[in-house]
């Protein structure tokens, strides 16, 4: 740290992306990524016309791309927003409505870094026992609401009547529903968009549109909540989007059959993986998204990821006190996932479990 950062900033705590190895090739479940290709019509469309044409800077409006959103989701172009990656979306969310922010013990990390980035103050609210979220505790509040639904890392649900309760009895509020992970199971809070004028609906085209690479997300709520996020970001970076990603994620978009077949596999791939698991003596959360939770008494989580590693098999462990036993496990292809059923049986035999 140079003596020169501002003492805001000087204790803050910043986020750890997972590893994205450069070098080794891994069976790579650590960072959810989908393990398939963007669609035919989604590498087309980042055609050499559009490369050549980088020397002219991108639509700062987006109009193309959140009208191919606005078709999709039977919204009004006014009710979308798009930037570079939903944890743009989630960092201006939190700039622009974050005094106070709520959010569950165990959820993704950004949000307490996006809370300290922005001096929120936080209100971590634990999850029950079993991991699940008790809508109650979110009635009486005075403060933004964020929850990932489906919820990371534990892959788990909140049926959509507790985030309408939520929304409902907060109308001071924002409530921020990250759905990073919806297209793999659970049903989504859009339908309440339009009943609620403090819902924002995060996602991304980052999973279930095999394009983490090219940075998007895309936010859905009411007109006013979207123009407060413009206001934040044309005073940041107007040109979030960059030309190329703005095509692929149109294209993306009207190519969704290809990548909702794609996320069908995923989902088959998920429970084969759980109940090979299972089999096996792990604690599997209940999930319905692109990755599994899981732990197996007498396996140290830490161990287990190091002796995954070991073995050419990347996954993601937290070494917070609560979940420090899990792990978790992206889903990739149903022939990745039995690779990694097989490298694990041999981690059993050899550590004797
Ligand atoms: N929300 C959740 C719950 C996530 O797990 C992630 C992925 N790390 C994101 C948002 C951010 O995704 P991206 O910035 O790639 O859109």
């Amino acid at each position: 740290m140079s003596r020169f950062i501002n003492d805001k900033y000087a204790t803050l705590d910043a986020y750890t992306p997972g590893e994205q190895p450069q070098d080794k090739k891994y069976i790579k479940l650590n960072t959810n990524e989908s393990p398939y290709p963007p669609s035919p019509e989604t590498i087309k469309a980042v055609s050499e016309a559009e490369v050549s044409s980088l020397n002219l800077y991108s639509d700062p409006v987006c109009k193309e791309l959140k009208d191919a959103i606005a078709k999709r989701y039977n919204l009004d172009t006014k009710n979308i927003f798009v930037s570079n990656g939903s944890d743009d979306i989630l960092n201006f969310a939190f700039m622009a409505f974050g005094k106070k922010v709520a959010f569950p013990d165990i959820t993704y990390g950004f949000y307490s870094v996006f809370a300290s980035l922005h001096g929120c103050e936080e209100r971590v609210v634990p999850l029950r026992e079993d991991f699940s979220l008790c809508a109650d505790d979110y009635l009486k509040n005075d403060s933004m609401v964020v929850i990932a639904n489906p919820n990371a890392p534990t892959g788990m649900i909140l049926p959509v009547d507790n985030i309408e309760k939520i929304a409902k009895c907060n109308p001071d509020y924002v409530v921020l529903v990250d759905e990073a992970y919806i297209d793999f199971g659970g049903e989504s809070a859009l339908s309440l968009v339009k009943k609620y004028d403090n819902l924002l609906v995060v996602r991304t085209f980052s999973k279930s549109y095999s394009l983490a690479g090219a940075r998007l997300g895309y936010a859905m709520g009411n007109e006013n909540l979207i123009s407060d996020l413009e206001k934040i970001k044309y005073s940041t970076n107007p040109y979030s989007i960059n030309r190329l990603s703005s095509r692929a994620g149109v294209a993306a978009m009207e190519s969704c059959k290809y990548y909702m077949e794609k996320c069908a596999l995923v989902a088959d791939a998920r429970e084969y993986t759980s109940s090979e698991l299972k089999k096996l003596g792990f604690v599997v959360l209940p999930s319905y998204a692109n990755f599994v939770f899981a732990k197996k008494d007498g396996l140290d989580g830490q161990k287990f990821y190091l002796e995954l590693k070991d073995r050419g098999v990347l996954v993601r462990h937290f070494t917070s006190e609560r979940i420090k036993d899990f792990n978790r496990i992206t889903i990739g292809t149903r022939k990745q996932m039995e690779k990694f059923i097989e490298i694990t049986k041999d981690i059993l035999r050899s550590e004797n479990i």
